[in-house]
């Protein structure tokens, strides 16, 4: 359930994003924005940083709200910021990972892998990458899909 500190935070930047260019609302970040703040209030009750980056994205849309159409490129470069910053904590803190995370750890380990194997085992890098890749692909979608599964995905 979204608490309603959370509702007008999210009604807020709706409300924004509406109010300027497409292009403008989409370096919003909307989705994302979304996520964090729900994250962020699940967690402020046992976590004091997180109620630390709720209440400073809290009086940064109250800010944007106000300026309205006016939305600078220095506003979004700040915006852009507080998410970062508010995902990082949540990413290190919280142990959340991002969409995608483990795809794009073993995918490269894969190929890797299947390049070195290919030469040593078979004498032939053709046989040994897609089998790297394929590797790496499986294990990093299994490991997401788990991720996701425990809600443990940003
Ligand atoms: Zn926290």
């Amino acid at each position: 359930m979204e608490s309603q500190r959370v509702k007008n935070v999210v009604n807020s930047i709706e409300e924004i994003s509406n109010n300027v260019d497409v292009q403008v609302a989409t370096e919003l970040e909307l989705e994302k924005f979304n996520r964090i703040i729900n994250r962020l209030d699940s967690f402020s009750n046992e976590c004091e940083e997180c109620e630390q980056y709720f209440t400073d994205l809290e009086s940064h849309i109250k800010d944007l709200l106000e300026k309205n159409s006016t939305i600078t490129e220095d506003d979004i470069k700040h915006h852009k910021q507080k998410i970062n910053n508010s995902s990082t904590h949540l990413m290190k803190k919280h142990n959340l990972i991002t969409s995608g995370f483990y795809f794009s750890v073993y995918m490269p380990i894969g190929t890797s892998l299947g390049v070195v194997f290919g030469l040593l085992i078979f004498e032939n890098i053709g046989i040994g990458l897609p089998l790297g890749v394929g590797l790496g692909v499986a294990i990093g979608a299994a490991l997401d899909a788990n991720a996701k599964k425990k809600g443990l995905v940003l």
